[in-house]
């Protein structure tokens, strides 16, 4: 296992002012946290973050990066937590460290979504930091090499998921070096047959053709020092990759194969690799349609370099890369090679200052590498397999998508801004119906709490839960949006038809026959419904007559003049009783004595077919007449088709208008929730006697009785007086008495009224 200062040597050959303290931290640290863990391989754990920080040393990645390779695996493995690396080691530090704990998660998610649906998850870590997705690659990296000591079933799956996942993004990442050793690993677990076939074939022929290579080797040296040009010249052997990739894709056995061998020309500048390339074809034949000039037109993901093929001596096909150091090494570190070149300074850690506010982050997207890197996701786009990846556009990718995990690990994208009902009808529609609440990273948090990405999501369900109407306005997604509005349609008409339910029974009742859902059923034709259903809440939205309704199912009903409603009867203090037509007993409860009155000592066991009101607020078609009703307020209903149902306060005028239209009254009584009270409408009338400051002084009667002001209009002024009308909402009759009581007590009010009291 590599020592303590090795680590930190290996880091100075390439940066002489390393920060030595913060890798000797994060090396002890991890080491004391994985403690006696050990690798399927037996290996101490340790060993395992070590390795992946020595990868990132040969990327020559800067000390911070460094330090989250040492501590990538003790959140999620070990006692560590991210506030406590947070205060050793900074902000940033805890953040990137975090950021690879999430992408860990990533790997147990299911594999059967497409690879660019993969791809895009995984590339969520990057608009916040590339380097998460270093170490990550670092990481993978490390475990293919050590794959061999894994139970047979998670080496196929690491293998495959390497394969789909990590190489094609190291790739696009433009870490050529990383993706060649990720395939040949993965292609090695995958298909351990055709491995060794394809690689003891190009191992034969490597040794056959071993001469040639190191003749042409000698004389491209030759040539360029004559012309000269400082070059350095190496032959590289294909990978039994990209040798299998290439039989299989153009149906070629291995004997038709013919570019095996490849070489490679590093110059000191682009100059010079024009200068090398006009040396090569001066000498050998070039194959036609092979030259690629990426140096006047780079990749996507920037790799710029020449490409040529040429005949070699024994007519053997010799393929050749012309590129200069700085292009080699964008080659083969990609986007590791610009974050060696940015600010330095721009992590936390390599500024000795763990505690400080960490401006990694921040400082890291005005970088070469972020800029870079942004050019590159963008070209994933346009890339070979543009199927794969224009499902999105980059702009949703980055800017409108959020990504969050269920407890399980099942990667939800969202678009930003989305909430957790939007979580949760994303996971599932019944989820989302039955959702009552949430918790964000293990927290309880509001529902209306903005996502953030990588936000493990918990929804809080409940059995008897419907969403309420009002989220409607509150999410984000299209399909929470949906089946919200679904869900309400489908509690409100459940609510007409319970209501027209309770109409027809009644109405049935009085008519003196049976009633039931199969006796309705028999009438339906008559009624043009399909559906008792239909049927129930046409009655419930006043659309259908009671009586329409009992003649359909028997035709022989006639239709009597029914008696007006409405005797109201004063029953005691705080007990009300009222019977309306039908002879249905209207009352309210104000305290724990039974009522007391004719109807009630009849029938005190009568099943309660009234309709319970709560307020105006909620998912009711009931809303309050202008005068309003408060708890206290004898209350009747009055049906009107197509509006549901008005409450008036039983001495209200305005009910007159109904005494011929028996159907339309419906039974409603209080039923108040007194753990979650709610103010209710009711309009008073007040005379104020003009005087400087008197409106003044009625506000704050009313404010100091605990009563707001809805909306206020003058109705009469003279020179002496004012009178006005006040919508208000109070909680209750007694609320409403003692508040009138003090408008009259004072010296600006003249007269103070309940409107229709
Ligand atoms: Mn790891």
């Amino acid at each position: 296992m590599m020592r303590q200062y090795e680590l930190v040597e290996r880091v100075q050959r390439y940066k002489p002012q390393v920060n030595e303290a913060l890798l000797n931290k994060a090396y002890v640290y991890a080491m004391k946290k994985h403690g006696g863990q050990t690798r399927a391989s037996g290996d101490p754990y340790f060993s395992h973050p070590l390795e992946v920080a020595a990868i990132l040393t040969d990327m020559h990645m800067d000390e911070s990066t460094i330090a989250v390779a040492l501590l990538h695996d003790t959140i999620e493995d070990t006692s560590a937590t991210k506030v406590e690396i947070e205060e050793l080691f900074g902000e940033d530090t805890a953040r990137l460290v975090e950021g690879l704990t999430k992408l860990k998660r990533l790997d147990l998610v299911s594999k059967k979504a497409a690879q660019a649906e993969n791809l895009r998850k995984l590339l969520l870590a990057i608009s916040e930091d590339v380097r998460v997705l270093l170490v990550k690659l670092a990481d993978r990296l490390h475990n293919m090499r050590t794959l061999d000591f894994m139970r047979e079933d998670k080496r196929a799956r690491i293998a495959e998921e390497t394969m789909d996942i990590y190489a094609p993004l190291a790739g696009r990442m433009g870490m050529q070096d990383m993706r060649d050793e990720l395939e040949e690993l993965a292609f090695k677990h995958i298909n351990p047959e055709a491995y060794g076939t394809v690689s003891d074939r190009l191992a034969q022929i490597a040794n056959r053709h071993a001469g040639m290579l190191d003749e042409i080797t000698a004389t491209l040296r030759g040539l360029l020092a004559d012309n000269g040009i400082h070059a350095d010249v190496a032959s590289r052997r294909k990978k039994a990759w990209s040798v299998f990739k290439k039989m299989e894709s153009k149906g070629l056995s291995f004997e038709q194969l013919s570019d095996i061998f490849g070489f490679r020309i590093i110059v000191g500048s682009v100059d010079e690799c024009y200068r090398a390339l006009g040396v090569v074809h001066r000498e050998w034949k070039m194959v036609p349609g092979r030259f690629k000039d990426y140096i006047s037109t780079p990749k996507q993901n920037d790799y710029r370099s020449i490409h040529t093929t040429i005949v070699g001596p024994s007519n053997q096909r010799v393929e050749l890369q012309i590129r200069t150091w700085h292009m080699h090494e964008v080659a083969e570190y990609g986007v590791a090679a610009h974050a060696i070149y940015k600010d330095q300074g721009a992590a936390s850690g390599g500024e000795g200052k763990p505690n400080g506010k960490g401006g990694g982050a921040a400082a890291f997207k005005d970088t070469n590498a972020y800029a870079w890197l942004r050019r590159t996701i963008e070209s994933l786009s346009e890339g070979d397999h543009p199927e794969q990846f224009l499902e999105h556009t980059k702009l949703e990718l980055f800017q409108d998508q959020v990504f969050c995990f269920t407890p399980k690990g099942r990667l939800i994208a969202l678009p930003r801004g989305a909430i957790p009902v939007d979580f949760a009808y994303a996971v599932h529609t019944d989820v989302g119906d039955s959702c009552v609440g949430a918790k964000i990273n293990g927290r309880i948090m509001p529902l209306v709490t903005q996502l953030q990405n990588g936000d493990e999501v918990e929804i809080i369900r409940s059995g008897s839960a419907s969403p309420p109407a009002a989220w409607e306005a509150m999410v984000k997604t299209g399909k929470a949006r949906a089946a919200i509005r679904r869900a309400t349609r489908a509690a409100v008409r459940k609510q007409y038809s319970g209501l027209g339910h309770r109409i027809l029974e009644r109405a049935f009742e009085r008519a003196g026959r049976p009633f039931s859902r199969d006796i309705l059923n028999d009438g339906l034709g008559r009624l043009a419904h399909t559906d008792v259903e239909d049927v129930l809440a046409a009655v419930g939205r006043g659309e259908l007559a009671s009586a329409h309704v009992i003649k359909a199912v028997f035709p022989d009903f006639q239709e009597e003049k029914l008696s007006a409603p409405a005797s109201a009867e004063l029953l005691g203090e705080g007990w009300f009783n009222l019977t309306d037509a039908s002879g249905m007993m209207f009352r309210f409860p104000d305290g724990e004595a039974p009522a007391a009155g004719a109807r009630s000592d009849a029938e005190p066991r009568e099943p309660d077919r009234t309709l319970p009101i709560r307020g105006a607020a909620g998912d009711l078609p009931v809303r309050f007449s202008p005068e309003g009703a408060v708890p206290g307020d004898r209350i009747v209903g009055i049906a009107t088709p197509g509006k549901g149902i008005t409450i008036y306060p039983i001495q209200s005028p305005a009910l007159a208008a109904y005494d011929d239209q028996p159907d339309r009254w419906v039974d409603v009584r209080w039923d108040i929730d007194e753990a979650n009270r709610t103010r209710f409408p009711a309009q008073i009338i007040v005379t104020a006697i003009n005087a400087p400051g008197s409106l003044a002084e009625i506000a704050q009667v009313i404010a100091r009785n605990d009563a707001n002001i809805h909306t206020l209009a003058m109705v009469r002024t003279a020179p002496d007086f004012t009178e006005m009308i006040f919508d208000l909402e109070v909680w209750d009759i007694r609320h409403l008495t003692r508040l009138l009581g003090q408008l009259r007590e004072s010296e600006a009010v003249s007269t103070a009224d309940r409107v229709n009291g």
